[in-house]
């Protein structure tokens, strides 16, 4: 049987669905990809830390699935704009949705407004060229900068802020934030995490990393590492925490250190209040206590001075046009994949995966499975749902004069980047602006 699926989102979860659709040797099954940006691959490219080469090798598996024959991409086509959910439903038999977890979670308290203070979500698509937040511009003008949260994405800022140009000028950073980067006048980055170490999410490599920073040492207070009886258990019981917790009590031993830079862990602190005339200068913050594993305030405060707070205390999803949204989970409703809409019946033809299926949470490799699992009831349902209409989408986008960049186009900029990074001893110089990239593809 022909199937023709539509997958919006060109991440991780969006290639490793197309690969599972491609498995299927009992259909002939053809996919177009879109994305909102030229440039596939989502948070591989606009997540991943500049300086985990490693992880972003991913993206040979990918370029595999785009060499299937079968396989389309459109990048720099809108869904919502430039295409909507009764366009797809015209043209494709599945729809399957991969947009991630594009926006970020608030603190909700005071002074998160100001000047200085802005999402980790923010800070990483700007090092990463994210062509959305080119002009950010955060001020690195400044002596102190505060993380909220002490997941994997808080240890990537405060270890970009924390290296050296050195350590950075290798990587594929984006230009700007490279030069910015230059400039930084940031002597101490404060960590905070709300409840103790043995709950940190970060992973033992993740920490173990600020151990071994050319120009930053990592420091440590000793009451904060004391475990109450239920952390010590939790240590007891799982590996990985426990190596978590002893990485930190080795930066005990390490003093402040002698290097231009400190990155301060703090546990069981919350920020509450961002004051500073109309910029972020000082971050107020209670200690906390832990109450059958929550952190509740104890009432002491201090403040620490700070022209920067960044927060990173989780991704969250965004509604897309016409699709339905729960705004409590901040997902796409659904059942293993088959999306739901709110009275909780399936909708027909409509798939989810990845972040926008579960939620902001897990590494890469987790969004194969999620996307198998979604898959697999695609191919239960194939034959069900069949598309209204006929025609080539291609067509549509051009009538509708969106200048969409294919895979041959994707693989001109890719070249470009590339060859510039060569120049440079990097894996890549990347394009940036949308035009720039147009001219490369053609
Ligand atoms: P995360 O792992 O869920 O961490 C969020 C952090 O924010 C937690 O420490 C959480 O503390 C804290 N938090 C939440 N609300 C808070 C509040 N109101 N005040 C203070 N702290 C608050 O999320 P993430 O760091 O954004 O990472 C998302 C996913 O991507 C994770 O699965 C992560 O492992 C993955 N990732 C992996 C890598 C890598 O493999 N190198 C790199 C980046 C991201 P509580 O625990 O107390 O809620």
């Amino acid at each position: 049987m022909d199937v023709r699926v539509a997958i919006i989102g060109a991440g991780p979860s969006a290639f490793y669905g197309a690969a599972a659709l491609f498995a299927c040797k009992d259909h002939n099954i053809r996919v177009d990809m879109f994305d909102r940006l030229a440039a596939p691959f989502g948070l591989v490219r606009y997540g991943v830390a500049p300086d985990h080469p490693k992880i972003k090798s991913v993206t040979n598996l990918y370029e595999k699935t785009a060499a299937d024959p079968r396989f389309r991409y459109f990048g720099a086509v809108d869904f919502g704009r430039d295409l909507r959910l009764a366009d797809l439903r015209a043209l494709y038999d599945m729809i399957f949705f991969a947009t991630g977890a594009q926006s970020d979670r608030n603190l909700g308290i005071p002074g998160e407004n100001l000047a200085g203070s802005m999402s980790a979500t923010e800070f990483v698509a700007w090092y990463n060229g994210h062509p959305d937040y080119v002009n950010l511009n955060p001020n690195l003008d400044i002596e102190g900068a505060v993380v909220v949260g002490v997941g994997n994405v808080a240890m990537d800022v405060a270890r970009i802020l924390a290296k050296s140009v050195d350590e950075l000028a290798g990587t594929d950073i984006a230009d700007h934030a490279l030069e910015a980067l230059r400039k930084s006048r940031v002597k101490d980055i404060w960590v905070l995490g709300r409840r103790g170490p043995a709950q940190a999410k970060f992973t033992n490599t993740e920490i173990k990393e600020f151990g071994h920073l050319a120009v930053a040492d990592p420091v440590v207070k000793a009451e904060e590492l004391e475990l109450d009886p239920e952390s010590a258990a939790e240590c007891e019981k799982d590996r990985l925490v426990k190596q978590n917790v002893e990485i930190l009590r080795g930066y005990l031993d390490r003093g402040a250190g002698s290097k231009q830079r400190r990155v301060h862990f703090r546990f069981l602190v919350s920020p509450v209040e961002i004051t500073g005339n109309g910029k972020v200068e000082q971050v107020r913050i209670e200690r906390n206590r832990l109450e059958a594993g929550n952190a509740v305030g104890k009432g002491e405060f201090e403040t620490v001075n700070a022209g920067m707070i960044l927060r990173s205390v989780g991704y969250k999803g965004v509604p897309l046009p016409d699709v339905p949204f729960d705004p409590k989970k901040a997902i796409i409703p659904n059942d293993g994949g088959r999306v739901k809409d709110g009275s909780g019946a399936v909708v027909p033809g409509l798939y989810v995966a990845g972040w926008a299926k579960r939620g902001p949470t897990g590494v890469i490799g987790t969004n194969k499975k999620d996307a198998e699992e979604t898959v697999a009831l695609m191919l239960q349902d194939a034959g069900k749902t069949k598309a209204g209409g006929s025609g080539d989408v291609a067509d549509l986008l051009k009538q509708r004069g969106v200048r969409f960049i294919d895979w041959q186009g994707w693989k001109k900029i890719d070249a470009a980047e590339v060859a510039r990074g060569k120049a440079q001893n990097r894996p890549r110089v990347k394009l940036v602006g949308l035009d720039e990239m147009r001219a490369v593809a053609g």
